[in-house]
């Protein structure tokens, strides 16, 4: 009989959410009986405040484990047993095992991001990057850059004060990377010297469309990385390829999140080739 598994998505918004059939479908390619739901708050007519009880049920219920998106990935933290060292460096959860009778929160975010920049831009200068977004995706790309071994990184947002804390609380983790946050209005400048340059604000989704970066500010001497998944090519990844940059979207983070995540759920290495094709087609 196959291995059967029951895993979830707990946020709001997300009842278009891809991700159920990117894990059903890799699940059934290895042969398990697998089964991934939504549990979207907002239809459900529930809070984060009831999200300590809905993941002791999903424990008591047997699930194998939980995706955890906004608004809750700070907030579950309390609920859990331990924390995989890299979760509890960044302060932020969105992948949540049961084994053993325990909850142990992981994160995937940073982890998707990397392994998409190692895959998609091999030998990318990371001399000097500069990340325009400073929110819960620019914290966990930000993350991956100074893991990485960026030379400086640069964080730029609207909001100066988020750019800052962030700044503040990587630097303590990665003392050796030259990390500081600059203005909206330092933008031209610090992207004048960049090598490369991450893009993690909201602008370019449907619901947000444009681009973040004028056209002008951009030239070949950089790579441009995309959070941005939905569309695939935002109007900045347009601009960068028109410019000649080195481009990189933000479809493959959200399928390596996935991917790391099938693989903490079902012990198996998940093809990640497949799951990109699986996503390009839905
Ligand atoms: P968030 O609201 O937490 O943070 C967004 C940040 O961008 C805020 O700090 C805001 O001040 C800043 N900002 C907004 N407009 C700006 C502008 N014009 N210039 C400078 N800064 C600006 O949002 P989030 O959760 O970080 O999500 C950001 C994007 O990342 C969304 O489009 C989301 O879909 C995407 N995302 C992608 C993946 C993936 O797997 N590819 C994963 C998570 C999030």
């Amino acid at each position: 009989m196959p291995e059967s598994l029951l895993c979830g998505l707990i946020g709001t918004g997300i009842g278009k959410s891809l991700t159920p059939a990117m894990h059903e479908r890799e699940g059934a390619e290895h042969g398990l009986t697998y089964q991934y739901r939504i549990i979207d708050l907002d239809s459900r007519g529930l809070t984060v405040e009831d999200l300590p009880r809905l993941v002791s049920t999903a424990a008591d219920l047997g699930f194998r484990g939980l995706n955890i998106t906004h608004p809750c990935k700070q907030r579950v933290i309390s609920t859990l047993d331990g924390l995989s060292e890299d979760a509890a460096r960044l302060g932020a959860v969105n992948t949540v095992l049961f084994a053993d009778g325990r909850a142990v929160g992981h994160n995937t975010d940073w982890s998707g991001f990397d392994r998409n920049f190692g895959r998609g831009l091999p030998g990318a200068d990371i001399g000097e990057v500069v990340q325009l977004g400073a929110g819960g995706a620019g914290a966990a790309v930000a993350y991956a850059m100074a893991r990485r071994g960026a030379g400086r990184l640069t964080l730029v947002d609207a909001d100066p004060l988020r750019a800052q804390q962030l700044r503040d609380s990587l630097s303590v983790m990665f003392p050796d990377v030259d990390i500081v946050s600059a203005g909206l209005d330092r933008l031209a400048a610090v992207l004048d010297t960049a090598t490369g340059l991450v893009h993690a604000t909201p602008i370019g989704m449907v619901e947000h469309p444009g681009s973040a970066v004028p056209e002008a500010l951009l030239h070949p001497r950089m790579w441009v990385a995309e959070v941005v998944y939905r569309p695939a090519e935002t109007e900045l990844l347009a601009a960068a390829s028109r410019v000649g940059c080195r481009t990189l979207s933000g479809t493959g983070m959200a399928v390596f999140q996935a991917a790391d995540a099938f693989e903490i759920f079902t012990g198996r290495i998940a093809d990640a080739d497949r799951m990109i094709a699986h996503m390009s087609a839905l």
